[in-house]
């Protein structure tokens, strides 16, 4: 138990650890299930765009609610392609959120056009529709949502800015396999919703994306382009007899592997209880953290049912003697394997040197970011794992608690210059 003093002194001042093995902050889980429906899949005649691609998209594309589901060989593909769908190209504009992962803002990059920064709502931590409304020109094409650790962006705001200036609403729903919102399930809303299935994501294919539209011409774009543009598939080609092929337009070598696909249909299988378990989890650290008065528990909106691929807090550091970074540091003493989601987009080198983007241009953006630590959040963590990460997170805070607000800030600010 805990009592021992030297319990209570932190890992990163010698103390005993909360925990010997580093808990990671998020992991695939894969059964002897997964293993076989791959195993089959080696032993077949088709080890890409077989049987189980088609298979894996209508299963998808089921589950979300959509008419049709595209593979791609990574989100990334899949974000590429709705980029080019959307007819993105030199000149044009897309909105998106600094508070992501750089895929998200790249791809409007790879067609030649311009990604347009927009704050976020301190709350959720995503896309703010009336900071997207001030950035709206003739010129914008796409909004780019990102459902930043599951929670749903604004959609139907997001979508109504989207339609009046002709744009399509793009969601990155990498972290919102899932999700619900306004009883709608997230896949089913925007023009073309993005999943990814890399390891940390709710289900994996090792790496793998998809795109999930109602609309069948864009449908029939993204499908041309996943494999260089040309207007038929070999197994389509093979199956009638057939030589000819025709290229239309200029496309990638984007496709899914039937062997990664065949992950994809069985790691499905088990998404209901995935989510049942993240939302199980977040409950118990919400139930935790909520009166603790050093850290801040993510928002949920009531309309929104969050599929929680991240639990994203951010630190009261007016109340504490430490920075995120030493939080950070002791937290991972403690053998708990914290991260941070996300360097803004803007902030990254390639992009002030681009763009000429720097601090000061999102101000909730950055101060999120100063404060965001990411709590171990998956799908096989234990009960005891989530109490290892409660009992580090209240050792921690309460070591670097401010005993005199006040006094003690400034007089640590003093210290530093
Ligand atoms: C994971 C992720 C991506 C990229 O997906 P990959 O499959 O790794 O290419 C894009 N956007 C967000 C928000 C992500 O979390």
């Amino acid at each position: 138990m805990t009592s021992l003093p030297e319990n209570k002194r932190l890992a990163i001042h010698g103390g005993t650890p909360v925990r010997h093995k580093l808990l990671p902050y998020g992991r695939h889980s894969l059964d002897s299930a997964d293993i076989d429906a791959v195993v089959e899949v080696l032993k077949s005649d088709w080890l890409t765009t077989g049987p189980k691609v088609e298979e894996f998209e209508e299963r998808l594309a089921e589950r979300v609610g959509a008419q049709h589901a595209i593979s791609f060989s990574s989100g990334t593909a899949a974000l590429h392609g709705t980029a080019f769908a959307a007819k993105l190209e030199s000149g044009d504009e897309a909105i998106t959120t600094p508070l992501t992962f750089c895929a998200t803002a790249n791809c409007v990059l790879y067609q030649g056009a311009s990604p347009i920064f927009a704050d976020i709502s301190p709350d959720t931590l995503n896309l703010d529709p009336a900071k997207v409304l001030e950035k709206i020109t003739p010129r914008t094409k796409a909004i780019f949502a990102v459902d930043y650790a599951g929670h749903p962006a604004e959609l139907d705001k997001l979508q109504a800015l989207a339609k009046n200036q002709g744009a399509l609403l793009i969601e990155d729903a990498s972290h919102a396999l899932g999700a619900i919102y306004k009883g709608e399930r997230i896949g089913s809303i925007a023009d073309m919703t993005v999943f990814s299935f890399h390891p940390v994501k709710h289900i994996t294919t090792g790496e793998g994306g998809m795109v999930t539209t109602n609309d069948s011409k864009l449908a029939e774009t993204l499908r041309r382009f996943r494999n260089h543009g040309i207007s038929s598939e070999a197994r389509q080609r093979q199956e009638a007899g057939q030589w000819h092929y025709e290229m239309v337009l200029l496309g990638f070598n984007y496709r899914l592997t039937d062997i990664a696909c065949a992950l994809g249909i069985s790691q499905l299988e088990k998404l209901d209880e995935n989510l049942r378990r993240r939302r199980e989890l977040a409950a118990a650290y919400t139930a935790a953290f909520r009166d603790l008065a050093l850290l801040e528990v993510p928002a949920v909106h009531k309309e929104s049912d969050p599929a929680w691929h991240l639990y994203p807090v951010r630190l009261n550091l007016e109340t504490l003697t430490a920075t995120r970074s030493e939080v950070f540091q002791a937290l991972r003493a403690e053998n708990i394997g914290v991260n941070v989601h996300y360097v803004p987009v803007h902030l990254h080198p390639y992009y002030r040197d681009r763009f000429g983007t720097k601090e000061g241009d999102f101000p909730v953006a950055e101060d999120a970011y100063e404060r965001l630590i990411s709590l171990p959040m998956f799908h096989s963590m234990t009960q005891q794992d989530m109490r290892d990460v409660i009992e580090a997170i209240v050792k921690v805070s309460s070591h670097y608690q401010l005993s005199d607000a006040k006094g003690e800030r400034s007089r640590l600010l003093g210290a530093r210059g």
